[in-house]
């Protein structure tokens, strides 16, 4: 891949949203760069559920087949690499790379997902994607009815343990500290079944990522097949920041009905945008993203 070339579109991440964006442009017979680093989110997940065509596939296995088909499009290339700096021009963006190229486009996208931050648990990490999970539509059904444990606390522990019971009853939300739920809370989840485990923990014990333990402080264990978890994150790339682009209080790239960030000639899709955190999701809006360009480029030049 030659340096210092011009783009009418850089794609920056080249997972699902970025290559779902980078096909509609590609169609759209638009000269296009994607660059990837090549660490999307779900990496650690053996299969990946709920997108229709692909369900129980590998992650890799999916993103493979969908950047072959993106390649049969040959005016989009592609770039591996982080994008590490960006800079506004008099004709659109300027993107630097970390190996120090150069590369100009007249519309970005950013698909560039975000980073969970895992909680300081011995095993947690391991067990990220595999036996500890984020969403019940991408693997509640593997773990029905199961030995479920939900880590959480307050408001958003009990809201996420009323969604679970819809996949198993066997169910306890560990509150890792004293629990923040209040008494109705406490009662309604008491009504359901579901108990309220308050010990703080101190390790997961695994089998390659599978659960089999959770360890208290004080070397109390109880099995459990499967914990829900939802961790904080940070956005994957910096650049969108360094541009300008507004963040959502949630800390997601803010954009419109359009998929347009607060910065003109900038757009995002995907995980960085949403907390809708799904495949076929950043296959829907990187496809709009990349319709959208293509339609602002048209009305610029027409
Ligand atoms: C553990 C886990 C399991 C999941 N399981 C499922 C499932 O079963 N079914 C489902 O539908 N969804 C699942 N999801 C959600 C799904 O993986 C995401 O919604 C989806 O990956 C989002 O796609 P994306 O393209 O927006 O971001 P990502 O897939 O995260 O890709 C972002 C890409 O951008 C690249 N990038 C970031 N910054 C830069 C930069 N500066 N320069 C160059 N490249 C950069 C990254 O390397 C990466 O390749 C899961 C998520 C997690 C965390």
């Amino acid at each position: 891949m030659k340096a210092n070339q011009d783009f009418e579109v850089i794609i920056i991440g080249g997972s699902y949203a970025g290559l779902s964006a980078g096909m509609a442009l590609g169609r759209s017979l638009r000269k296009v760069l994607i660059i990837d680093s090549g660490k999307p989110c779900n990496r650690q997940t053996p299969h990946s559920h709920n997108f229709i065509t692909q369900d129980g596939k590998a992650p890799g296995v999916i993103a493979a087949e969908a950047k072959r088909q993106v390649e049969q499009y040959d005016t989009v290339m592609f770039y591996d690499g982080l994008a590490s700096g960006g800079a506004k021009t008099e004709s659109g963006f300027r993107i630097k790379t970390e190996s120090g190229d150069t590369f100009s486009g007249r519309k970005l996208i950013f698909a560039t997902g975000v980073s969970d931050l895992m909680p300081d648990i011995p095993g947690f990490s391991e067990c990220w994607g595999i036996s500890v999970l984020h969403c019940p539509y991408c693997h509640g059904y593997e773990v029905r009815n199961e030995a479920t444990g939900i880590l959480g606390n307050g408001e958003t522990g009990y809201d996420f343990s009323k969604l679970i019971s819809n996949w198993t009853k066997d169910l306890t939300l560990f509150t890792n500290g004293k629990s923040t739920l209040s008494r109705d809370q406490t009662e309604k989840l008491g009504e359901h079944g579901i108990t309220i485990a308050e010990a703080e923990i101190e390790a997961l014990t695994h089998k390659k990522g599978r659960i089999e333990n959770i360890v208290f402080k004080g070397g109390a264990q109880q099995p459990v097949r499967a914990m829900y978890a939802r961790v904080p994150f940070v956005q994957h790339c910096e650049v969108p920041a360094q541009l300008g682009c507004e963040l959502t209080e949630l800390g997601h790239i803010k954009v419109d009905a359009m998929q347009k960030t607060s910065i003109p000639g900038v757009f995002a899709c995907g995980d960085s945008t949403t907390m809708m955190r799904s495949v076929a999701n950043a296959v829907a809006t990187g496809n709009f993203a990349g319709a959208v360009v293509n339609s602002e480029l048209i009305q610029e030049a027409f």
